[in-house]
């Protein structure tokens, strides 16, 4: 596995970063290679890591935002191996420590995760291990951090000389602005407070200029040092495409066109179930995997997507953070996903080992009120000044969500528009399917026309109900209308309510549209 896990043999490009500080290229009697090659079996560092590793070493604080894929987990895990100290780890959810730790556990690197839900005896067992110095790696759920034993064991880490340096994995979690924001996270600001003088070092793999600026702020990092890698998969081809009423000829389409491993994303626990079902009937040896399995049950799944040559794995959003394969051929949502940086990081699954690999999306203009209504379901009551907090974050989820949209929607390239939501402008990728070209524009001008009409007679009416009104002796169908008043949404002709129920209203520019309209090329 360990040649495979380092794509940047493979990479194109991978190995032509300006060489300055030496990366991508093997430096004989070199500490931190030998470390490399030793735990991890790897000739080089991949783009980005080494700078991240010394300046740790250093003493410095860092914040890395590297690609899924480029090995962000290795920039904290090298440290504790060089200096044979203990490197505590924050992580936001509990497979994704366990993922982690039975990764190393493989590698034979000495590393456990501390969690709410650990029995006794395990947590004993894991103390006695700190108290011997026989841990590298501690992972930790943010909300230990709260329980006076963490904080003592941090204290002794300290004193011990142990503690090399800390690390909090997923870094965006603390930003109302990212994608998955978790008010936990929050309590992560102590860190600095609690251990001063430890290097801290935050990753994640998307965060865009916003969120970078929460994460420094928030965590109290001193001067980082920002390692800041481009997103860009030149390996990957993305292709989003609407979903028909029964999609799966062209989900058998894709599975049986893609080498190596196949990740099939389903919304719900009971998709999930539904399709590897269907797929098994279709004599594909499909399996489910989602949170609501007994833990045997998900390690028998994980260990099949681990072993076997070409396992198809149908899933929940939440698995293959951490997931250690990289010949995944295809990543496939069945649903429109939640945000374009969620999505570039599950589509992030895709080709670790450089080789090409897709990422389809099948979409549903319905699958954004579904999805809006989940978001509005995860409301948490509380006290108003968390109100306040919560509307933003519900406002906020709404709005990626009608961003991902826009990308699948759209007629631009994938890649470009995926990039730009989180903050990195590059040009077309020339992969994807709209790069390659699907489609073939048309003016829209006279229906845009009668659909701003109608809202300047009625503002602030619901998306389906103005579709079905227009729908009415027309020759365009109800979905076509709703499509594109949702355009007309995206280029901010038209404002939308933020609570989901899509309701709409003329932004001035419509008005002026409606006095002296233009034409408005658009494919559909
Ligand atoms: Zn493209």
């Amino acid at each position: 596995m360990a040649a495979a896990g380092n794509p940047s043999a493979s990479t194109p490009g991978a190995g032509r970063v300006p060489s300055h500080q030496g990366w991508g290229l093997p430096v004989p009697d070199d500490r931190l290679a030998q470390a490399l090659q030793q735990h991890f079996g790897w000739e080089s560092f991949r783009p980005g890591q080494r700078a991240v590793v010394e300046a740790l070493l250093a003493g410095r604080d860092c914040l890395a935002v590297l690609p899924t894929g480029a090995g962000k987990s290795l920039c904290y895990q090298l440290p504790a191996l060089v200096r044979q100290g203990l490197v505590v780890v924050v992580s936001p959810l509990v497979a994704l420590m366990q993922d982690q730790v039975s990764q190393m556990q493989r590698r034979g690197i000495a590393a456990a995760c501390l969690h709410r839900g650990l029995p006794p005896q395990e947590r004993r067992q894991l103390l006695e291990r700190l108290r011997d110095r026989r841990l590298r790696l501690l992972y930790l759920a943010p909300e230990r951090l709260q329980a006076e034993a963490t904080r003592q064991l941090l204290e002794d880490g300290i004193e011990t000389g142990q503690l090399v340096a800390l690390a909090v994995d997923e870094a965006h979690c603390i930003s109302a602005w990212g994608h998955d924001f978790r008010p936990d996270y929050r309590r992560l600001g102590q860190l600095r407070a609690l251990c001063p003088g430890v290097p801290l070092v935050a990753l994640s793999a998307t965060a865009g200029p916003q969120v970078r600026a929460d994460i420094i702020r928030l965590l109290q990092l001193r001067s980082p040092l920002v390692q800041v890698r481009s997103a860009r998969r030149p390996n990957l081809s993305y292709g989003m495409a609407l979903r028909p009423a029964d999609p799966l000829p062209q989900v058998l389409e894709a599975v049986c066109a893609a080498r190596g491993a196949v990740l099939i994303y389903a919304r719900t626990r009971r998709s999930v179930e539904q399709w590897a079902a269907r797929l098994r009937g279709a004599d594909i040896e499909a399996i489910a995997y989602h949170a609501g399995l007994d833990p045997e049950s998900r390690q028998l799944a994980l260990q099949h997507f681990q072993d076997h040559p070409a396992p198809v794995l149908v899933a929940t959003v939440a698995f293959g953070m951490g997931v250690d394969r990289a010949d995944v051929g295809l990543v496939l949502h069945l649903d429109l996903p939640a945000s374009a940086e969620g999505y570039l990081q599950e589509s992030g699954r895709a080709g670790r080992d450089g080789l090409p690999a897709r990422c389809l999306v099948l979409f549903d203009p319905a699958d954004r009120v579904s999805l809006g209504w989940a978001i509005r379901s995860t409301a948490q009551p509380g006290a108003e000044a968390h109100q306040e907090a919560e509307r933003l974050r519900q406002e906020l989820a709404q709005r990626q969500l009608r961003r991902m949209e826009a990308v699948a929607e759209g007629e631009d390239c994938r890649e470009q528009a995926l990039l730009l939501a989180v903050g990195e402008l590059v040009p077309p990728c020339g992969r994807c399917d709209s790069c390659l070209g699907r489609f073939r524009a048309t003016d829209w001008s006279g229906q845009v026309g009668m659909v701003l009409q109608a809202l300047e007679a009625r503002s602030g009416r619901d998306l389906r109900g103005l579709a079905e009104q227009l729908a009415e002796g027309s020759a365009l169908n109800q979905e076509r209308w709703a499509w594109l008043a949702r355009r007309l949404v995206q280029e901010e002709l038209l404002s939308e309510s933020n609570d989901g129920s899509q309701r709409l209203w003329l932004r001035p520019v419509a008005e002026h549209y409606l006095r002296d309209p233009w034409p408005l090329h658009w494919a559909a």
